[in-house]
């Protein structure tokens, strides 16, 4: 890798974006030894290292240590977690160190390890035509041949009476807050809002969720996210649904003090208020696809800002491609960056390589995690698939017996006549950790026969999807934990 001025010369690639998707291709094209300029307009890693995944785990993480440290009263169903002993400071700190080494040697090391083929330059970068970008920090301008949009997403905050009068938090903010708040309203009941629920409250918070929706993530199987609403429940998250958010505001009660946010709604149609000392927006993500000058040069958007690609990465202009959150949804880490090699792989040699995103897993990192892949029965059902499903609870799995945690469920989707796995969604402790079976099941249209011919290492919790599968030919309630 090599930071320099821009050579006269034309790049084979140029990439806009410095997180997954940008240095997946970067590495991708220093592999195939194409000259190469990576263009930096944010903090090195983008979102996933700094402000995404690595940082909300590591906080997720210390929110279960507390929770598994807890006195539980089994009898009375009551936890008393041993918050005295922790400082909420000193964590921060610790996620911070923890996310500086990780960028060093992930990203940094990375980026420098790269040779000569590619080029870094640090600044926003914006198309001043169909084959050149301008640099905003240096006035540079870089001409290529191929260019990759990799320049991620930004929290979304929708229009709310008030919102631009508040401090409000987004992922940013909470994930380095100021303080620690005593308690916090979150506005989202998705994967980022549930997240941040449960890390707050094992953090000690008094956290309400206001959800617009009937439900907590809409678009899953509702078996699940009735449960895990229950379970959020029972790590006292304050959970509301169908609230229509009407206005919001701050008010400080001495000058010294922190403010008190208001948040004034329609729950059920009826008004109430709620106060907290946080407020967190978890209202989505917007593609960063604004002022790069993508509309002056004809790059086709959805309504939305995301960026329309073919199965190939491609934009409308057969030279420029996207990868990335920028694409819209779903927004995921390995997506991205599997996108990203791919439409490098596309643009320099013309592989005409496709992403299944028909397989492709996501997880929601509460306790129990939920994780899916694949179409869930309301989805099959709208693509014409005449489908089956069935549904345990980990009642039914040895494993969960065993460690005393039966807090799970899952459902297996298929196809009736062939009895091919249309999708698997599951809700168990470390569900994320064992879910790219299911993945492989979804990419290799395996039956549910071929699931349960497959030998599951016994007692594991991936057993769940071997007994899902045995569930469509016997009844597994009455079935020895040998069979
Ligand atoms: C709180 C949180 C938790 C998450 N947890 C998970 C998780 O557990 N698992 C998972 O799979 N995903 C998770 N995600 C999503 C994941 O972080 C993203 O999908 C992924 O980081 C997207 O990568 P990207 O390369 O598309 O964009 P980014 O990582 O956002 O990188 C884009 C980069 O481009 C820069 N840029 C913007 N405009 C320009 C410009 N004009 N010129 C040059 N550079 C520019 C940006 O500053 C940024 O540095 C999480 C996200 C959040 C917010």
């Amino acid at each position: 890798m090599s930071s320099q001025k821009p050579a006269k010369d034309v790049y084979d690639l140029v990439i806009l974006g410095n997180g997954a998707a940008a240095f997946a291709a970067a590495i991708k094209a220093d592999e195939l030894e194409k000259k190469t300029a990576m263009i930096q307009g944010g903090m090195v890693g983008g979102t996933c290292i700094n402000v995404g995944c690595v940082p909300s785990k590591r906080l997720l993480v210390a929110g279960e240590i507390i929770e598994n440290n807890a006195e539980h009263d089994l009898g009375k169903g009551t936890i008393k977690p041993h918050l005295e002993n922790f400082n909420f400071k000193n964590l921060i700190k610790s996620k911070n160190q923890m996310v500086s080494v990780l960028r060093r040697e992930k990203y940094e090391a990375v980026l420098n390890g790269l040779s000569k083929n590619v080029q870094v330059f640090t600044g926003k970068a914006m198309f001043i035509s169909k084959d050149q970008v301008r640099i905003a920090t240096s006035g540079a301008t870089i001409t290529g041949r191929n260019f990759l949009i990799a320049t991620g997403s930004s929290p979304r905050v929708p229009t709310i009476e008030g919102i631009e009068k508040v401090n409000y938090w987004t992922n940013v903010e909470a994930l380095s807050p100021p303080f620690h708040p005593k308690s916090m309203i979150i506005i989202g009941g998705r994967a980022l809002g549930l997240e941040f629920a449960q890390m707050y409250a094992r953090l000690g918070t008094k956290v309400t969720l206001l959800q617009r929706s009937k439900t907590i993530l809409p678009n899953e199987e509702p078996d699940l996210t009735k449960a895990l609403s229950r379970y959020l429940t029972e790590d006292h998250v304050n959970i509301l649904t169908n609230v229509e958010i009407k206005k919001v505001s701050q008010s400080h009660v001495t000058k010294s003090s922190r403010p008190i946010i208001t948040v004034e709604t329609l729950v059920h149609k009826k008004p109430f208020k709620f106060r907290a000392d946080a407020l967190l927006m978890a209202t989505g993500r917007t593609p960063n696809s604004q002022e790069i000058g993508l509309e002056e040069i004809g790059v086709k958007l959805r309504e939305g800002g995301s960026v329309i690609i073919d199965d190939e990465m491609r934009t409308n202009l057969s030279h420029i491609y996207a990868a990335g959150d920028v694409t819209g949804e779903p927004m995921l880490e390995a997506l991205a960056a599997r996108e990203g090699t791919k439409a490098a792989e596309n643009a320099l040699i013309g592989s005409r390589a496709k992403i299944d995103f028909n397989s492709v897993p996501r997880a929601i990192f509460t306790d129990p995690q939920f994780a899916s892949v694949g179409l869930t029965e309301r989805e099959a059902l709208d693509a014409g698939y005449e489908c089956n499903c069935r549904v345990l609870t980990f009642s039914e799995v040895s494993k969960a017996r065993i460690i005393g945690n039966t807090r799970g469920v899952i459902k297996m989707v298929v196809d009736n006549k062939t009895l091919t796995v249309l999708g698997i969604h599951i809700l168990c402790p470390y569900a994320g950790d064992l879910f790219t079976e299911a993945a492989l099941m979804i990419k290799n249209k395996y039956t549910a026969a071929d699931v349960v011919d497959t030998i599951h290492v016994f007692p594991t919790m991936s057993e769940a999807i071997k007994i899902v599968a045995q569930a469509f030919f016997r009844d597994v309630g009455a079935t020895s934990c040998c069979i």
